[in-house]
């Protein structure tokens, strides 16, 4: 293959420049620091041998293939190509000297290696002395390439200690140097499992210094949202009191502990950057409508954004019910929204008539210019992608600095932030991912909530489901049927939700039954969204646009298909859609069979528990941290080498020095984070 330089072969791997090798680091190794003896090389080992080419011959039978004989004293070996060019021909002619490394196997004519790595050497060519490392590799690179680039990168490469040994960390904590050669190059004793293991000194000390470099971006950008500025929103006027005075409920103290933490933020000069975090039905929404008051009261605006449609419709309905009665005129803004109804919500919003702007992504895209915005509520935050969140960010500040001459008074303002996810992030993820949010947690469910009983049937007993819910929904309850996931494609999940739908009514001619998915037109969806509100239907036949926040307390009872193929959160989501009234609520999981290990382990899962917390915790288990973010899904790798769930005791140690190495060393975490996050700091920061 051509050479390639230092600067192709990083290209070609994805880095920014040649220096980055350096933390290019081998998959595995290979031992060529021996060789064994031809006479000695046992059959099924793979060993480096020696030997003298003997003779050399393209046969055709059964096939064309190049057989050459190596000697070695009077051990013979066969080596046999089946793929080979021309300038391997000449270069294994009679007489040369090479050197293979391969597998021994029992050939026609006795041992044999089929396609082993060999080069023509002399008697007097060195033996490296260290093992060889195998990178990561991609298609036009070959192994050969990366090894002299990320050489030349170790040479040229500053590898010296930016920060001082942390205090506390268990040795031996080799120099930067030192873990960069044990690991590029080990000696030949190395023991070879604990180092494709990744778990050798060397390896923790990488691990180390990735999150720490992880550790000290998170505290940078916290201390730089220390130095932005926001709307200070002290005072909600007696909006609070008017509004919770209407409620026919009185607020859970979980919920009134997260309000104040909430209002607590806005009172300060900084935009809040807060996760309110609360179990599927633990009544995060009215919390929401509660914090936006202050702005209110201070004239401001607020937007309020969720990832679907049905679920921006159901908060809209919410907010607009507890909000118009204190005449705050709320809006609503989709991409589903045309025409004369669009110009007249964003006129509103740009003039400031219209306070709060509930919508999807829409409120974000470049037509929508707010008057005065000061506060941001996304709900659901943990189903937009990093990308989106940055998005979001950058979109809010730009918003507020544009739109808003009392922001732009006080300078570089930027707008609050309060996120909300029924999905826990479990404390090892949060500390290594969302070091730079608050969070509030909603640890109690309203009063009054009788618990979901969940079941596991073989979906071969499906027609005693739907005869057990004809009898159900005749009583005077509400049922939703949720079709199977179809992860290929929304046509066929389409399919299968229309499929379910015409079976069902075939099947239930006395069940007054609707049919929801996302491909509908919006209006459709809410038309037969508000017919299941109001109770004019039975049953609701959905797909997964239900998962989340669709709130009506009197369908107590969810048959899942297929629910086999459902990860844990969608299901407890999905779940948690009933068990929002009085009535007893149940949901069945139809599996079909023969399930997969996991899926079996999910569906107990899921029907062992009920706390969003524990099922949290039994996922990231499953599936590990970068699935369990989403983060694949986006396609950003977020750690390369360190786990924080699996090297927590590293994770804690880095989140402990960090402070003060950003106090005392500040130069040194300058070159250090320019080590580790070349590309800089954005990622940590959503
Ligand atoms: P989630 O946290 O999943 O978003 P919601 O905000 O949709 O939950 O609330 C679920 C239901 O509980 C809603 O019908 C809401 O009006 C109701 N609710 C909220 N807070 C209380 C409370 N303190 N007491 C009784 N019901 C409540
Ligand atoms: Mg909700």
């Amino acid at each position: 293959m051509a050479a390639s330089s230092p600067e192709d072969v990083a290209r070609k791997l994805g880095y920014a420049s040649p220096t980055d090798l350096i933390l290019h680091l081998p998959l595995r190794y290979e031992d060529e620091t021996r060789i064994t003896p031809l006479r000695d090389a046992r059959l099924g080992d793979t060993v480096q041998v020696e030997g003298v080419v003997e003779h050399s011959e393209i046969e055709f039978k059964p096939r064309r293939q190049l057989v050459v004989q190596v000697k070695e004293g009077d051990a013979r070996l066969y080596v046999r190509l089946l793929h080979f060019y021309p300038s391997q021909v000449a270069l294994l002619k009679p007489g040369t000297r090479v050197r293979l490394m391969g597998e021994v196997r029992p050939g026609f004519f006795g041992a044999e290696m089929v396609h082993p790595q060999f080069r023509v050497v002399r008697e007097t060519t060195p033996l490296p002395d260290t093992l060889t490392p195998i990178y990561p590799a991609v298609a036009a690179l070959s192994q050969y390439a990366i090894r002299k680039a990320v050489a030349v990168a170790l040479a040229e490469a500053d590898l010296s200690d930016p920060l001082p040994i942390p205090a506390g960390f268990p040795a031996p904590f080799p120099s930067f140097a030192e873990a960069l050669k044990a690991l590029h190059h080990p000696p030949p004793d190395a023991d070879l499992a604990s180092l494709e293991g990744r778990d050798t000194p060397a390896w923790r000390r990488l691990k180390f210094d990735e999150l720490l470099a992880q550790q000290l971006s998170l505290a940078l950008a916290a201390r730089q949202r220390q130095t932005l500025h926001a709307i200070p929103l002290p005072e909600a006027g007696g909006l609070h009191e008017r509004m919770l005075a209407a409620l026919p409920f009185a607020m859970t103290s979980a919920q009134q502990r997260a309000l104040r933490e909430i209002t607590h933020d806005l009172a300060r000069p900084h935009p809040m950057n807060r996760l309110l975090q609360g179990d599927v039905g633990s009544g995060k929404t009215l919390v929401a409508a509660l914090a936006v008051l202050p702005a209110l009261a201070a004239g401001y605006q607020v937007a309020v954004m969720a990832p679907t449609e049905i679920l921006a419709e159901q908060l809209f309905f919410k907010f607009q019910e507890w909000l118009q009665p204190l005449g705050i005129e709320v809006a609503w803004l989709a991409a589903a929204l045309k025409g004369k109804a669009k110009k007249a919500a964003l006129a509103g919003i740009a003039d400031g008539s219209v306070r709060v702007a509930v919508g999807t992504h829409a409120l974000f895209q470049n037509d929508v210019s707010f008057h005065n915005l000061a506060l941001v509520v996304v709900d659901e935050q943990h189903r937009f992608g990093v990308a989106q969140r940055l998005a979001l960010r950058a979109k809010g500040a730009q918003v507020a600095r544009e739109e808003s001459p009392e922001a732009s008074a006080i300078g570089d303002s930027q707008p609050h932030l309060l996120m909300m996810s029924a999905t826990p992030i479990p404390r090892s993820l949060a500390m290594s991912y969302y070091a730079d949010l608050d969070v509030s947690v909603i640890d109690q469910l309203p009063p009054g909530r009788t618990p979901i009983a969940t079941r596991t049937i073989n979906a071969n007993r499906r027609d005693e489901v739907i005869a057990r819910l004809r009898d159900y929904c005749l009583s005077g309850a509400q049922a939703y049927w949720v079709c199977p996931l179809v992860e290929e494609s929304d046509k066929l999940q389409l399919r299968a939700a229309e499929e379910s739908h015409t079976e069902l009514v075939a099947l239930l001619p006395e069940l007054n039954i609707g049919l929801v998915h996302g491909r509908m037109k919006s209006d459709e969806k809410a038309a037969v969204m508000s017919a299941f509100k109001a109770g004019d239907l039975h049953l609701l036949v959905a797909t997964t646009v239900i998962e989340v926040g669709v709130d009506v307390p009197n369908a107590a009872l969810m048959v899942i298909e297929h629910a086999e193929r459902y990860g844990l959160a969608q299901l407890h989501q999905l779940r948690g859609r009933v068990g929002r009234g009085a009535r007893e609520s149940s949901c069945v999981l139809l599996y079909e069979t023969p399930l997969s290990d996991s899926a079996r382990q999910r569906l107990k899962i899921i029907h062992d528990n009920n706390d969003g917390f524990a099922i949290a915790r039994a996922d990231l288990q499953l599936r590990g941290p970068g699935e369990f973010l989403g983060a694949r899904q986006s396609g950003q790798q977020l750690l390369r080498f360190a786990d924080p769930v699996a090297d927590a005791d590293l994770l804690e140690l880095a989140r402990d020095c960090a402070a003060d190495l950003l106090e005392r060393h500040p130069e040194g975490v300058r070159r250090h984070l320019a080590r580790w996050l070349p590309r800089g700091l954005d990622l940590f920061r959503v």
